[in-house]
């Protein structure tokens, strides 16, 4: 089924809002990620591996955030086309349920499944 004109509109503030949080989750991620200290007086060898490994996740977090940042870019484009909530595999409509979870889908849900 295709969106109603009402769904279009809350799956579009949903975006809006959805760019806005994630910009500024980057942007606090990117600033509490200081680069390791070599410090051996402030780290121990170990905890000093485990700042590595931490900050290496909080860079797999950021990379993470900012591909669903440009996803989520990507669909806020397509907000005004007839092409929204238009799954780009199959044409078929994207379910509302599915843009409420993640509104910067382009696939629908059967489609998405099968690319994983
Ligand atoms: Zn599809």
């Amino acid at each position: 089924m295709e969106l109603t004109q009402q769904q279009h509109n809350v799956v579009s503030k949903t975006l809006k809002d959805l760019l806005v949080s994630l910009e500024q989750d980057i942007e606090e991620a990117e600033k509490s990620s200081q680069p390791v200290t070599l410090d051996q007086q402030a780290f121990g060898r170990v905890s000093r591996v485990d700042a590595i490994q931490q900050q290496q996740m909080q860079a797999a977090v950021v990379r993470r955030m900012k591909k669903r940042l440009s996803m989520v870019k990507g669909a806020i484009q397509r907000l005004g086309s007839d092409d929204f909530g238009i799954c780009i595999q199959c044409e078929e409509p994207i379910a509302f349920d599915r843009l409420m979870i993640r509104p910067e889908s382009l696939a629908c849900i059967s489609c998405a499944q099968q690319a994983e």
